[in-house]
């Protein structure tokens, strides 16, 4: 079998199942293919050669004694932010280059006793505090489909390592589009739940109440197969919420497209900087949409303007309290030879903190300062609420809303956008992490530079397995989800 890495991750379960391979022999495939090729990738940041094979052995021995689940010994990556337990895990940061937890995220605690095997960690920007994988410590990751370019971030290692046939699926985290946005630049599906349905337990914290993990894969089905992992109370989350999962496979043609209610916001295409051909894709899988029943509906999202300036308070606001934790004393980079605690404590984290991470952190605590506090901080807090009910009026007509992902396709590596050029690039994700949404991307065609286009899909609270049932089905009528990325194909 050579062809392994081409399968979908139902098809691999169905093949472990019935003998076809054992596990061993296919996460053996997907390491001699990332040794191969992801030199030129860059995707991951560790890849776990001899614990893979161990627990590939573990999930061949289950199986044999007829205990294994569905998913047992199926590989997966983990973006370096799910902290794993005797196996590095650095965020992105030099701050975190060392770092060993001595326990399991939750994820991948579950990931483990459903039998998955993890091939590594994947590459990612800073802390998850970007938008093209660039700020991390390590090298820029490269999209798949154009080594010259970015996979998107902050989730940009998940993104490319799925992209180039590297891990059948992996795990994001989405603050304000880090799973949607590298999925629209690498030609993925990306979901990225309601806030609260996946366990941040072992997450390093960006910004605590935008954070949210979930699945990236090539199609909605396979995502659904992980978001059946992953989602779920965890009593370790304060935030995780109490409330029954879903069976997201089971659920995949649940919704009907008959007469679904697309809410298309005006606002959302005419931003500028909305590139044409990234316009065009999207509305022309509108009306694929609309052919399959669904019904477009003009919508009113009157808060546009505010998302970027609103997210970029309060993330740098939660991200300069979360992080102000690495001080060179418990654990992470600690400077050489301090001359006293304070020139300990600044030169650890003027050492170990990138450029971006820097300023954010100088943002957040401007923002937080008594001074500035009420003008900058709570006021960003009032207009979250108002993004938030706009989102609740839409969804009083309709049942989800269409927008492009991101509004251009995947930069060039070393673009050297100025950071507010970077930031009006997350338009069109962050206003689902303010109000605490589900949302989703689902590739739609490509550029006339062969560089996917993403539509974005979001839902009403809890509407994860709506979200997937939607993309799936369109995904059963189309083919956008099996282009193949350049690298993928040449090696095939
Ligand atoms: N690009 C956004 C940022 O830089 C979102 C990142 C994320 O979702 N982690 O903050």
């Amino acid at each position: 079998m050579t062809d392994l890495h081409r399968l979908s991750v139902r098809e691999l379960a169905e093949g472990l199942g019935q003998a076809q391979f054992s596990s061993r022999e296919l996460t053996q495939h997907y390491l001699n293919r990332i040794d191969k090729i992801d030199a030129q990738v860059k995707s991951y940041v560790t890849v776990t050669h001899e614990q893979a094979l161990a627990q590939a052995d573990a999930a061949d021995a289950l199986r044999q004694a007829g205990n294994a689940g569905f998913l047992t010994g199926v590989p997966l990556a983990h973006k370096d932010i799910f902290c794993t337990k005797g196996i590095k895990t650095t965020a992105g940061s030099k701050m975190l280059d060392n770092f060993i937890s001595p326990y399991d995220a939750t994820v991948v605690a579950k990931g483990n006793a459903a039998g998955l095997v993890t091939l590594g960690k994947l590459n990612m920007d800073e802390f998850a505090m970007g938008s093209t994988s660039e700020s991390s410590y390590f090298d820029a990751t490269c999209n798949p489909w154009a080594l010259d370019r970015v996979p998107g971030g902050s989730s940009g290692g998940s993104a490319a390592a799925v992209a180039a046939d590297l891990a059948p699926f992996a795990t994001g985290t989405d603050t304000g589009g880090s799973i949607r946005q590298p999925a629209s630049f690498c030609g993925l599906t990306g979901l990225k739940p309601t806030y609260g349905r996946v366990s941040r337990f072992g997450m390093i914290a960006y910004a605590s109440s935008l954070d949210q993990g979930g699945p990236m894969a090539r199609s909605a089905e396979d995502c659904a197969y992980l978001m059946n992992v992953m989602a779920g109370h965890d009593a370790k989350d304060s935030t995780s919420v109490k409330k029954d999962v879903d069976d997201y496979v089971a659920n995949l043609n649940a919704t009907a497209l008959k007469g679904l209610r697309i809410g298309i916001p005006k606002q959302y295409f005419n931003v500028a900087g909305l590139d044409a051909e990234v316009k065009a894709r999207v509305e022309e899988s509108l009306k694929k949409l609309e052919e399959m029943g669904a019904i477009l509906v003009e919508i009113d999202l009157s808060m546009t303007e505010s998302y970027v300036p609103t997210y970029y308070l309060i993330a740098p606001a939660e991200a300069s309290s979360n992080l102000s934790r690495y001080d060179g004393v418990r654990y992470g980079y600690r400077c050489e030879n301090p001359v006293d605690l304070m020139d300990l404590y600044k030169r650890s984290r003027s050492e170990g903190f990138g450029a971006e991470v820097q300023r954010r952190i100088l943002i957040g605590t401007y923002a937080l300062s008594a001074g500035y506090y009420d003008a900058y901080y709570v006021k960003a807090q009032k207009v979250r609420r108002l993004i938030q009910q706009d989102f609740l009026k839409a969804f009083e007509n309709v049942d989800v809303i269409a927008a492009p992902s991101a509004p251009t396709t995947a930069y060039k590596i070393g673009a050297d956008l100025t950071p507010v050029e970077m930031y009006l690039g997350d338009i069109y994700t962050l206003a689902v992490n303010l109000a605490g949404l589900p949302a989703i991307n689902a590739p739609v065609g490509l550029d006339s530079n062969n560089l996917p286009v993403g539509l974005q899909l979001i839902g009403n609270y809890w509407s994860e397995s709506q979200l997937l049932s939607i993309v799936h089905q369109y995904q059963q009528d189309t083919t956008f989800h099996t282009q193949r990325a350049a690298i993928a194909e040449e090696n095939a």
